[in-house]
Order: C-alpha cells, then sequence, then structure tokens
C-alpha cells in the first residue's frame, strides 16, 4: 500500500525539538505506508529556502508560488515564471484567495491568482487552490482564467456541496485534511462522502491541521494514514483501496511517476 501526503510544508516542521531531520520525518511517513510527499511553497524566498533544505529526493515533489496572505509586498513576477518552469517544480501554489485573514489586500490576492493560473496553463502545471470566505471569487476566477486547461486541486476542502460540484465541474480535484476528523465536522463529511473517489486527494497541510487523535499537536506526513483511515470508512471502502485510488489521483493531476508503483 503507498499513500501519498499532497500537501505539506516539509521544511516547517519543528526540527529543533521534535524532528532530528527530514530524513527521519520521512522514515516515520514511510513506516506508515505513507512514501511519497508534496512539499508547497508559500513564498519565492521560501520555496528557495525549502528547496535548499529538503534538497532532490526521489520522494518529495515541489510546488512554487505565493500565498495569498504573503502579499503584504509583491513578489518577482519573472522570477516565479522562471521557478514554475523547473522540471521539479509540479504545480503552481499555493496561491487563491484567503478573505478571512485579509480584506485590504484582496485586489492583490485576486491579481496574484489570475497569474499563478495563467502561469499554470502556459507551463501546463496544475494550480494549488487555498480559499477561505471567498467561495464566488475563488469560482468565478478559476472559470474566467480557464483553470480547467491546467487542472488544479482545492486543498484543504471545507466548503460546501454546491461549490464541491462546481470544482468537479471544472476537472478539479479535492484534497481532503484532518478537519474531517474534527467533531464539528459534520457537513464536510457529508460533502466527502458525495465527492467521487476518483477525484479526491488526502493531505496533512502539516505542521498545521493534525487530525485526531492528534489534535493540536504538530501535524507530519505521516498522519496522512490517520486522514485516509478516516476517510476509508466514511467512502465504505477499504483502506487499500482508497490509498491506491487517491495516490492514482496524484500522480495523474501532477504528472508524477512515483519509482515503487508503475
Ligand atoms: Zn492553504
Ligand atoms: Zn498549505
Amino acid at each position: 500500500m503507498l499513500l501519498v501526503d499532497s500537501h505539506c510544508h516539509l521544511d516547517g516542521l519543528d526540527y529543533t525539538t521534535l524532528h532530528k531531520s527530514v530524513d527521519e520525518v520521512l522514515l516515520r511517513a514511510k513506516e506508515r505506508d505513507v512514501g511519497f510527499v508534496l512539499a508547497v511553497a508559500t513564498s519565492l524566498p521560501g520555496f528557495e529556502s525549502m528547496t535548499q533544505f529538503i534538497g532532490q529526493r526521489e520522494d518529495v515533489a515541489y510546488s512554487c508560488g505565493v500565498h495569498p496572505l504573503h502579499l503584504e509586498e509583491d513578489y518577482d513576477h519573472d522570477l516565479l515564471r522562471t521557478l514554475a518552469a523547473r522540471p521539479d517544480v509540479v504545480a503552481l501554489g499555493e496561491t487563491g484567495l484567503d478573505y478571512f485573514y485579509q480584506q485590504e489586500t484582496i485586489p492583490r490576492q485576486q491579481e496574484s491568482f489570475r497569474r499563478h493560473i495563467q502561469i499554470g496553463r502556459e507551463f501546463s502545471k496544475p494550480v494549488i487552490v487555498h480559499t477561505r470566505d471567498a467561495r464566488q471569487d475563488t469560482l468565478d476566477i478559476l472559470t474566467e482564467e480557464n483553470a480547467d486547461e491546467c487542472g488544479g486541486v482545492l486543498h484543504c476542502f471545507t466548503e460546501d456541496k454546491a461549490t464541491a460540484e462546481k470544482l468537479l465541474d471544472l476537472g478539479f480535484y479535492i484534497s481532503l485534511s484532518g478537519i474531517m476528523t474534527f467533531r464539528n465536522a459534520h457537513d464536510l463529511r457529508e460533502v466527502a462522502r458525495y465527492i467521487p473517489v476518483d477525484r479526491l486527494l488526502v493531505e496533512t497541510d502539516s505542521p498545521y491541521l493534525a487530525p485526531v487523535p492528534y489534535r493540536g499537536k504538530e501535524n507530519q506526513p505521516a498522519y496522512v494514514r490517520d486522514v485516509a483511515e478516516y476517510l476509508a470508512v466514511l467512502k465504505s471502502i477499504s483502506l487499500e483501496e482508497l490509498a491506491e485510488q487517491t495516490t492514482r489521483n496524484f500522480c495523474q493531476l501532477f504528472q508524477i511517476k512515483i519509482p515503487t508503483i508503475v
């Protein structure tokens, strides 16, 4: 069985007290059948330091982008394009809209989101979308910018069924995190039951959002196993089936060939 953590901030874990090294974190993950992770950048300097810290590995892929909450200052658009073209970069993001934490940067968030989609289309790389309190604008921009041409995923999905339907219509994948395991997430579990398994990904978004039974502690890629176990029960399928399907979806979306599977 092979599980993938489709979205984590691998360089953001606590390497001073909790973990010795990236090797150790990836080994903990492998012990729980999590054999591959996508390390997601949230700024351009962050991308540089992340790739330097993690290095080139067979079991880690990178995305490159500027998070909507990191737009107080503008960034170098040409540099984003240059980094996006790198062969070890499989996606643009995370990008998107976050109106919950920042209203004053909304125009900038929208412009940056559009730019990420445009570069994604140019290089045929999918976009990793973050959205909070910005449901309609997110869908509108994805549609207006023809994001169906590069495809993508809405990560850490917490939206409603109508939004899921529209994303599926756009050809997007939907990624579920530990939030689904939280006691009050009834509505999200309902939507998760509805989303077809061939369009689902699983993620940790570590170091954030640790699933039950680790809630409140630091999250790590190994815990995507707990997300997957929970989701398999919700979908009434075996963990093996869920792992096989979500890993296949991941490889398809990001055009990744994981060495251990053909
Ligand atoms: Zn996010
Ligand atoms: Zn994230």
